[in-house]
């Protein structure tokens, strides 16, 4: 801290001034209005704030926050603090907050929203870029996404001292990080696949096998891997498997451990260290968790785009546990929900479904053209009367994830 210009200073003490007050009075965590206010009188405070620590950037569609989770965890290890916006904030306030906050951790682990990233890869330098996987939000169609992807490899194509951790099954990841002059390829598997029929080189259709994806036409091909996601285990860079056993559920969580390993490698912390510290995160920002509510064990899980409702299925207790859908349709999660009708429900066949939100009706719908049988639930407690004891898992959209966490009385 003592090294930041003058300007930088008082920025982020006006900042963190800031933080508090809106934390003392109710008006959220204070995480953004600190950064909002300090970037106001330092324009450049991300970039002052960022220099001399060793930066991990995070981003992508889905698992964004829990894959800096996980690399936080492990970055644990070296013994040193370690700055992250552990909830969320993922444009330039929320950094220049995160990092204010830890003025002297010499690591930063930082969640950044897909379209911030190039900005903030030219503010912060960072030493690691992790890119998760690419496919269309709620907000952004797939066009959206394609013009997102070029922008990434636009920004990695400087040669500064950066190292890329790409998922490799994800072509337009793959082709996004391979501008990079220096790529840690990971195998870590791709379900929704909507969004990646077509070579993101050349636009013709991609072949799939059990070795990859391949474009037929320009030879673009899935990278060669360092690091493996295989089921439940790892397999490193040096061939060496090792059972991952999370305690966070579900093929996505496995997979942005397996990211996270590679980062840790990257930056000195081994397997042997990463994992038990990764296997003792039970809880990321409220999702996951059970929470006892009149006598039924409620789990959280949110899932903002068809990409993250597949992945929420995966998560769910074994049929026939009870389901809660919640969809709000509020800026935040995406005034469309045409989306919905991009998700294959038959998977909920068999079970208790409940149904509530602002768009329950839209759900509703959707449910009924896949035959899913369904019935509308008032809220969380609505699903929760007629569930009687035991468990209830619940997937919701961002605002409906919300609505149901502050029901709940929940905020970790
Ligand atoms: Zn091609």
């Amino acid at each position: 801290m003592g090294k930041l210009p003058l300007r930088a200073r008082i920025a982020t003490s006006i900042g963190g001034a800031a933080g508090r007050v809106s934390r003392l009075t109710g008006r959220g965590d204070g995480s953004v209005i600190g950064g909002v206010l300090g970037l106001r009188v330092e324009p450049e405070l991300l970039r002052l704030l960022a220099a001399d620590r060793q930066v991990v950037l995070v981003t992508g569609t889905n698992g964004k926050t829990t894959t800096t989770r996980l690399i936080t965890a492990a970055v644990g290890a070296l013994g040193q603090d370690v700055a992250s916006n552990a909830f969320g904030a993922n444009m330039e306030a929320g950094l220049a907050s995160a990092l204010g906050r830890a003025p002297t951790a010499p690591y930063a682990v930082l969640e950044v929203d897909e379209r911030y990233l190039p900005a903030v890869i030219k503010a912060t330098k960072p030493r690691v870029v992790v890119l998760l996987n690419l496919s269309r939000d709620q907000m952004d169609r797939a066009a959206e996404i394609w013009l997102t992807a070029r922008r990434w490899r636009q920004a990695l194509t400087g040669g500064d001292e950066c190292v890329v951790v790409a998922n490799a099954d994800d072509p337009l990841i793959a082709w996004a990080a391979s501008a990079a002059p220096q790529v840690t390829w990971v195998a870590a598997g791709q379900r929704w696949r909507e969004d990646s029929w077509c070579c993101p080189e050349c636009g013709s259709h991609l072949r799939r096998d059990e070795l990859g994806w391949r474009c037929g036409e320009c030879g673009f091909a899935r990278p060669p891997t360092r690091w493996v996601l295989n089921d439940d285990s790892v397999i490193d860079e040096t061939g060496q498997v090792r059972e991952l056993s999370l305690a966070l559920p579900g093929r996505a969580n496995r997979s942005n451990a397996v990211m996270a390993l590679a980062v840790g490698a990257y930056l000195g912390v081994t397997v042997d260290q990463a994992l038990p510290r990764l296997r003792d995160v039970r809880s990321v920002a409220g999702r996951y968790t059970q929470v006892e509510r009149h006598g039924t064990k409620v789990r959280l899980l949110l899932a903002k785009n068809p990409a993250g409702w597949l992945e929420a299925f995966d998560v769910l207790a074994p049929s026939p546990g009870p389901v809660l859908l919640a969809v709000n349709a509020q800026t935040p999660d995406g005034k469309d929900t045409s989306w919905l009708w991009d998700v294959d429900y038959r998977v909920l066949l068999g079970r208790p479904v409940y149904v509530s939100g602002e768009r329950r009706i839209d759900l509703a719908v959707r449910l009924e053209a896949d035959e899913v049988p369904f019935e509308l639930a008032d809220g969380i407690d609505g699903a929760v009367g007629r569930v009687t004891g035991g468990e209830l898992d619940v997937i919701a959209n961002y605002t409906a994830f919300q609505q149901i966490r502050a029901a709940l009385g929940r905020a970790d």
